[in-house]
Order: structure tokens, then C-alpha cells, then sequence
């Protein structure tokens, strides 16, 4: 079928070209870290996922945050209220992000992503984003994101775009993205041109909020297994169709329909049938499915032939920036059901079917059901 698909409402490190191994992560999120304030004045607990409690004398701090605000910043001039979370400060690592001389100026370049994602998407709820301890190796992955899904049944985008969409309060625990970033490579930590020895740190962290977003499949290989749980796909995925048109999720239920050839791109390759990007772009753009199949790249990116400037491509080279998302690329965040992003063009009136029945909701904030925040966080890591 050719239909166009639409939805109202529904990740991964960067790698580094050319393009190596890359590796998925399914783990079980339980590492809320929770920021509590004590009864005294002058001291405050953290307290981890695990119930260690850490007594910090905000006199002598030591390496940890002398306030519990530093723990987190806000991003106050924008739409979407941004909560960003730096656990390099948080643990006092002075590393990363919480580098003594570089630290400050790698939070303001997120804070700048962040100002741009918000004038793209154009929404008012809110959204909170950790940065993971940050890595240093300078080997493997740039830089890696996690999205957050409820291990219910259905096609959905997230955790980061059902708050930012809906202004839904969050869990205030529990990130809506986690992303991580391997400091060891060398980086552009500016917004001047990169050289050509530098990773452009920016547009890295820009591809890695789009996978936060819902720029990702939930297939764990061309087999469609859910990375989540059984029937737990996102929108991106079901917009999916063969390039010669055959169906890959079902429309309603949230199955996989299509063959594993499908998904190794063997069908005349992989593309999104969503309205606003078949407008855009005047065809499906083409979505990243190699044989075989790559794990944490394959089906979450746009292929490279889309353009050498999209964000979301499964890789980026030294000297590269790439700081703005394509239109096709803000066309599909539309179609995934940020419908307030202006594209600049007039959208047919039928946009088509919304992805299929939407399951009962569960609040996120319910500490009744804190077992099902378990959820299977995954780390798409594209290296
Ligand atoms: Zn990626």
C-alpha cells in the first residue's frame, strides 16, 4: 500500500566516518538519580538509584556541586522548558562537562542546540535531558542518546515527546533523554567552522536530541523483535514502506507485517511514507538499511544518499558541521507529530491515517507503578 501515514503523537551516538562497528545497549534504567534536599541548611543528600545516600556539607563540598541547583540548569529564554541534568557535575568528576576550564563552555554549546531544536519545534511543554557521566576514551562512539519508552503496546515517539507535546508533568526523577559524550575525540567546542581534525560538537548533539526525540526504530534486527516489548514500535517505524511499496508495520496493530529482506533494505530500500516529508521532499525519503544489518544505526537513521547535509545520517566526518535539521528532516519530526514546526509549505488537507489504537495511558508519575518505569531505556549508539 502507498497511503501516507501521519502521527499525532509517538536513539543513538553519532559515529564518527568512515563508519565502524556500532552497538546497541538494552538496559534497564533504574539509575534515576534523585537530588534531595535535607533538613539542614547547610548540607544536601544525593540519593541514587540504589538508595546510596551521599551527605554533602555545602561548606566543604568538595568535589560535588556546592548548591543542588548547579546539578541542574534551566533553560529559561526558550518555549520548552529544558531541565538539563550534567552528571560530570553532579559526581564532581571535572571531567567532560564538568571540565574546570571547559566545562562551562561545553553547557553553553548544549544550551545553544537547544534554543534551535526549540525554534523548530515550535512547543511549549517541557523536557528534561541528562547528560550521562561523560566518556573519555577517544575511541568507538562520539556520542550516544537513549529515548525512553513505556513497554506498552503501541507506535509512540517517547517520553521526550509526549512531555514536550503535551505538556504532561514528568516524571521528576526519570530523564526523557539521556545522552552520553566521549570527550576523548578532538572536538569544535565553538560554533566557528570546524577544522579538519575536529568533530563538530554541535551538530553531534543536535543528531543525538533528534534520536531523543523520536528519530529511531525500535527493531532490534530485520527479524523486528521490539527493543522495548512486545509490540512496542515507534512512529518512525511505522512509517516505514518499501521503496516498491510494501507495508512493514501494520497500520492499527503495532506488528511488524513486512520480511526480514525488507529491513536489510532488499526490497528497493527503505523510505518513510509520512505526508508532510512526501511534500517536502516529493518522495519517501530514504531511511538507512544496509545489508546487513548494523546494529544502532540500521532503520534509526536517514540514508546518507539523502543528502551529505542531513543531521540525521548514520555518520559525520572531521571537519563536518552540521547545524540546522534539512527540511525533509523538520517534514519528518512534523510527520512523527510535532505539527507545530513550520515548514514553509502548504500540507495537503488529508494528511492520511494516524498510527493505530493508542493504549491506555499510565502516568508517568504514579510512584505505584515505579515498576513499570523500568522500562527498557535503550542506548543507540552509532559509532
Ligand atoms: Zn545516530
Amino acid at each position: 500500500m502507498s497511503a501516507t501515514r501521519r502521527m499525532p503523537h509517538a536513539v543513538i551516538p553519532f559515529r564518527a566516518a568512515p563508519p565502524g562497528r556500532c552497538a546497541w545497549r538494552a538496559v534497564i534504567a533504574g539509575l534515576a538519580l534523585l537530588l534531595t534536599l535535607a533538613a539542614h541548611a547547610e548540607r544536601y543528600i544525593y540519593v541514587d538509584a540504589h538508595g546510596n545516600r551521599l551527605e554533602v556539607d555545602t561548606a566543604v563540598p568538595g568535589y560535588w556541586p556546592a548548591t543542588p541547583k548547579a546539578a541542574i540548569e534551566h533553560v529559561t529564554d526558550t518555549r520548552i522548558g529544558f531541565e538539563i541534568v550534567y552528571r560530570d557535575v553532579i559526581e564532581g568528576t571535572r571531567r567532560g562537562f564538568d571540565d574546570p576550564s571547559r566545562g562551562a563552555a561545553r553547557r553553553a554549546l548544549v544550551t545553544e542546540v537547544l534554543r534551535y531544536v526549540d525554534e523548530v519545534l515550535n512547543e511549549d511543554g517541557a523536557v528534561r535531558i541528562e547528560f550521562d557521566e561523560s566518556l573519555l576514551s577517544g575511541s568507538g562512539y562520539l556520542a550516544a542518546a537513549s529515548a525512553f519508552f513505556r513497554p506498552v503496546p503501541g507506535y509512540r515517539n517517547g517520553a521526550a515527546f509526549q512531555h514536550i507535546t503535551t505538556g504532561e508533568p514528568k516524571d521528576p526523577n526519570l530523564p526523557d533523554m539521556l545522552i552520553r559524550v566521549n570527550f576523548g575525540h578532538t572536538w569544535n567546542e565553538t560554533l566557528a567552522t570546524p577544522t579538519t581534525s575536529q568533530y563538530d560538537l554541535f551538530s553531534v548533539l543536535l543528531h543525538e536530541v533528534g534520536h531523543g526525540l523520536g528519530i529511531l526504530s525500535l527493531a532490534i534486527d530485520e527479524d523486528a523483535e521490539s527493543r522495548i516489548a512486545p509490540g512496542v514500535y515507534s512512529v518512525w517505524d511505522w512509517l516505514m514502506e518499501t521503496g516498491n511499496g510494501n507495508t512493514c508495520w501494520d497500520e492499527m496493530q503495532p506488528v511488524f507485517v513486512g520480511l526480514p529482506q525488507y529491513l536489510l533494505g532488499q526490497d528497493n530500500g527503505v523510505l518513510l511514507i509520512g505526508a508532510a516529508a512526501l511534500t517536502v521532499h516529493g518522495q519517501g525519503p530514504r531511511v538507512y538499511a544496509p545489508n546487513p544489518f548494523r546494529q544502532g544505526s540500521s532503520l534509526s537513521h536517514f540514508a546518507p544518499s539523502l543528502s551529505g547535509d542531513a543531521v540525521m545520517q548514520p555518520s559525520i566526518p572531521r571537519g563536518r558541521a552540521r547545524r540546522a535539521y534539512l527540511p525533509v528532516e523538520k517534514a519528518t519530526l512534523y510527520d512523527l507529530g510535532y505539527t507545530n514546526i513550520e515548514l514553509g509549505v502548504e500540507l495537503p488537507e488529508d494528511l492520511g491515517p494516524e498510527p493505530g489504537p493508542k493504549p491506555a495511558p499510565i502516568p508517568w508519575a504514579n510512584p505505584e507503578s515505579l515498576p513499570a518505569f523500568r522500562v527498557p531505556f535503550f542506548q543507540h549508539e552509532d559509532e
